[in-house]
């Protein structure tokens, strides 16, 4: 046990990030006689679960038995590395596919609201080949209708030392790869150190952190719904006392997304993102980059493929484009969009633009005229003929009726990929190796510890809430083996 700091007896454990990961970290070690300090920059607890859609994965649950699925971690893990292209890290998802059962489990008994289609084979990242994704009614909402009771009760309890408003500005050495404690800016703007015999790092990923952003993933932009609270700011500070970290070269964007109006980065909310899934809506538009040309097929099954082409793409941005006539005859683009709330970006909006030529509709958005005039031409000649170079196969009708749209959009980032370098018992890697009591969880690891350069569908979320609970058992001293949770 370390001293006092603060004017409180020291914590046996300090948690920094009250998020996916955080939130169980801190329920387990309390229920567990862990005297536990949370520490949350912002003013509420949930990080990325109040905006994440929050589908996780799991091979091997009940649900799955009772439905007549035959599934298993190992099953799991083969899929996962097959989607993460063999670049994910093997030995933390092995260890993320043997816990994720107990967790989906876990969250059942608890009465978690499941979508009545759940399990199933989704198709908005490169799918599994089992059914093995679930995800709440209310999305990451109703992940957290599970935690927030228990949370709370630890706190009312005395349990756990809930700081809001309180952020971890330094870690604080004590020996070459230990952890004396940390330094936080309290709600008054003070500074205060907090002693603790170990440290969970929880603190997310930099996808809420604009300038980070390409400095941790190689020049690579960012553009997505990522939430405000994702500063890197818990990656930093571990670097700062030696951490590693890693999976700077392991970004892949996601596959489309439009900005906000007024934001050079934010997107609109993921629900309300174009239909580019073709299982779900067959395109009847086209893709195009700023020189006006196609690079895919835009019927690909594959997201994978789609994904790694718009990464050749100058600064991972696409149009897509499209006329009066599909406007008229195609299922919504935007399903979510009112034909107002259309209207008024056709007419403000700065990634919105309709013309009544295609020379005219390059120049309002911004896309080579001739490049954009010949790709149309020869579409509408691939229409005829029925192929194309990239082998699209679906081609409803010619870009030929004016007026014509174009909508721009990213390659956007879900969840950033570079995070501390842990081993596997999660205590985070120095360049003297392992630190002590130094431990992290949830996308402080980077999301491409999980799925490599990729995005494997359930394997943010449910290795954020495995982990944050094994970590919380562990320090508890209890037992960690998947059967046991
Ligand atoms: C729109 C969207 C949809 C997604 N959908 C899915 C999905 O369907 N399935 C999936 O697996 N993944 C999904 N993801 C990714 C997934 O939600 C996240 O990777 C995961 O929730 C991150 O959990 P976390 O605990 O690591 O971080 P968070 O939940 O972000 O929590 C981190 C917390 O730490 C706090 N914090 C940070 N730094 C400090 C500091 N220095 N001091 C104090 N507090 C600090 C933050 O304020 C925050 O509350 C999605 C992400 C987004 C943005």
């Amino acid at each position: 046990m370390t001293g006092r700091t603060d004017g409180h007896p020291a914590p046996d454990v300090v948690i920094v990030g009250a998020g996916t990961a955080g939130l169980p970290a801190a329920i387990e070690a309390a229920e567990h006689g862990l005297r536990v300090t949370v520490v949350e920059q912002a003013d509420q607890v949930g990080g990325t679960l109040w905006r994440s859609w929050a589908q996780l994965s799991a091979g091997g649950t009940e649900l799955q038995r009772r439905k007549g699925i035959l599934d298993s971690p190992r099953l799991h893990f083969e899929d996962a590395m097959r989607i993460s292209k063999q670049t994910a890290d093997p030995e933390l998802v092995r260890l993320a596919v043997e816990h994720a059962p107990a967790t989906v489990d876990w969250l059942m008994n608890a009465r978690f609201d499941i979508h009545p289609d759940a399990p199933a084979i989704l198709h908005f990242h490169e799918p599994y080949s089992i059914p093995r994704t679930y995800w709440g009614r209310n999305a990451g909402r109703s992940v957290l209708e599970v935690l927030l009771p228990r949370f709370e009760r630890a706190c009312a309890d005395g349990a756990i030392d809930l700081r809001l408003h309180t952020t971890m500005t330094a870690l604080r050495k004590d020996g070459a790869q230990r952890i004396a404690g940390v330094t936080l800016r309290t709600p008054d703007g003070t500074t205060t150190d907090l002693d603790a015999a170990a440290v969970i790092l929880t603190t997310g990923g930099y996808s809420g952190n604009a300038e980070l952003f390409p400095a941790l993933t190689r020049g690579a932009p960012l553009v997505g719904p990522g939430s405000p609270t994702s500063t890197g700011r818990g990656i930093l500070a571990a670097t700062d006392v030696g951490a590693q970290v890693r999976g700077q070269d392991l970004f892949l964007p996601t596959y489309g997304g439009v900005l906000l109006a007024d934001s050079t980065h934010e997107t609109e909310g993921l629900d309300d993102y174009p239909s580019l899934t073709p299982q779900q809506r067959p395109p009847w538009e086209i893709h195009v980059n700023r020189h006006g040309t196609r690079f895919v097929a835009e019927d690909s099954h594959s997201v994978d493929v789609r994904e790694t082409a718009l990464l050749e793409q100058p600064r991972l941005e696409f149009w897509i484009i499209y006329d009066e006539a599909i406007r008229r005859a195609a299922p919504p683009l935007l399903p979510t969009w009112s034909d107002l709330d259309l209207e008024a970006a056709f007419d403000r909006h700065p990634s919105f633009a309709r013309a009544g030529d295609v020379g005219a509709l390059a120049a309002a958005a911004g896309i080579d005229a001739n490049g954009l005039r010949a790709t149309v031409a020869a579409y509408n000649d691939a229409v005829e003929s029925g192929g194309d170079e990239f082998g699209r196969r679906h081609f409803p009708a010619p870009i030929g009726t004016p007026p014509f749209y174009a909508v721009r959009n990213h390659g956007t980032t879900l969840k950033s990929p570079a995070g501390l370098a842990v081993d596997h018992s999660l205590r985070v890697l120095g360049s003297d190796g392992a630190f002590a009591n130094l431990y992290a969880a949830g996308e402080a690891i980077g999301g491409s510890s999980m799925s490599g350069k990729s995005f494997v569908s359930g394997m943010s979320v449910t290795p954020a809430l495995s982990f944050g609970r094994m970590l919380g058992r562990k320090l508890a001293g209890e037992p960690h083996d998947p059967g046991s949770m």
